[in-house]
């Protein structure tokens, strides 16, 4: 049985844990943390990095950090995960969806200067599979509007548009290290603070509202409730595991980008006789193999391959109902302008195996099957 997805280990993640654990500080913001943010700083140039206690965590952060206000609309692309919506939804504003590019499947950048109103507040972009969304056209658009950028990198760690890492282009950025993403903690995320200015209250939303984090540094002598936040800090054992896999992440990077690249050779037969697509990077973006995908015919034939790959073995999945459609998206949000590719595209797309470690035999033997399924 070949799994869809195998959470990364690398071996150390224990040792880390017992570590922090000894260090009977296991609580957030221990050592562990600490070196995270460093790590992550210096490897993607933000000036304020803080690990959360997830992706989703991290946007509801943004949100705050933004001051989304019951009313503000969002704008952001349907396909997508839940998270992205729910963390603005939760302070009230409405989500505007606007239609997807088929060829990344990110948001059109073309098509969201036309979905402003006087109440849009922000712009959220979501890099799917690592892949960055076309982001000059998307700044210049918030430039122009007065409007904020909050880029969901849920799946762009280690991956960068024009040469800058994702998350580190807007205002706020955010990470997942979810077990099902390039770099795991388990649970846990983080969020990419840019806009100097934010610097401060990300550390205040962080400590449920509190100004601790200058109290633990000495700057003040007692700390108090001076706004509105939550916990979002996760414990010293969880950031010591994904420590490990951190120092690691240039070994992990490649060991993806490889089977990425051996699917992508393997399937260039089935794309030159029409017969599916392989994922388009454009030139411009460096992505991190966070996903492998190919798209076929339809629904139908989707379905199809799905249950001739699960009888070979071979666990394949899609993802993502297009949120203007579920039933939340149609309370919470509406579509701007024409659903031309957001749910066609989503209809077509199949995810493959892909994790750290995914043998070339493996993949030799995915490749194969789906060749199998076309007859050839
Ligand atoms: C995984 C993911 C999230 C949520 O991440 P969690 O860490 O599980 O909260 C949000 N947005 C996108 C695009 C994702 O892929």
């Amino acid at each position: 049985m070949i799994p869809f997805n195998i959470p990364p280990f690398v071996g150390k993640e224990l040792d880390y844990m017992k570590q922090a654990v000894e260090a009977k500080k296991i609580c957030g913001d221990g050592s562990f943390t600490k070196k995270c943010h460093d790590l992550l700083e210096k490897q993607t140039g933000c000036g304020k990095v803080l690990l959360t206690t997830s992706c989703s965590h991290a946007l509801e952060m943004a949100s705050l950090l933004t001051n989304i206000q019951p009313g503000d609309e969002v704008i952001m692309p349907s396909y997508t995960f839940v998270s992205t919506a729910n963390a603005f939804v939760l302070r009230g504003a409405v989500v505007v969806f606007v239609d997807i590019r088929p060829d990344t499947m990110n948001i059109d950048e073309n098509l969201i200067e036309a979905a402003i109103t006087p109440k849009t507040k922000a712009i959220v972009p979501v890099h799917y599979a690592g892949v960055g969304c076309e982001m000059d056209k998307i700044m210049e658009i918030a430039k122009k509007y007065n409007l904020l950028v909050v880029e969901d990198a849920a799946q762009g760690v280690m991956a960068y548009y024009k040469g800058r890492a994702l998350g580190t282009i807007g205002d706020v950025g955010c990470y997942s290290f979810h077990e099902t993403k390039n770099y795991s903690m388990g649970e846990g995320g983080a969020v990419l603070v840019n806009n100097a200015e934010m610097y401060e209250r990300s550390e205040i939303i962080r400590e449920k509202g509190t100004n601790r984090s200058r109290f633990l540094r000495g700057q003040i002598d007692k700390y108090t409730w001076v706004e509105v936040g939550s916990s979002y800090l996760p414990s010293d054992m969880n950031a010591a595991y994904l420590y490990a896999q951190l120092e690691m992440a240039s070994e992990i990077n490649e060991n993806r980008l490889a089977s990425w690249k051996k699917y992508y050779d393997g399937f260039a037969p089935l794309e030159a006789e029409g017969l599916a697509e392989r994922p388009f990077i454009p030139d411009e973006c460096s992505h991190n193999a966070h996903m492998f995908y190919l798209k076929v015919r339809n629904i139908e034939q989707r379905s199809e391959l799905i249950s001739y790959l699960k009888d070979k073995g071979i666990s394949a999945v899609f993802h993502y109902v297009p949120l203007h459609s579920a039933e939340a998206g149609l309370k919470f949000g509406r579509f701007h302008g024409e659903d031309k590719y957001t749910t066609k595209e989503s209809e077509r797309l199949l995810r493959l195996p892909m994790y750290y470690g995914l043998t070339d035999k493996d993949i030799d033997y995915v490749i194969e099957n789906i060749k199998g399924f076309f007859g050839k």
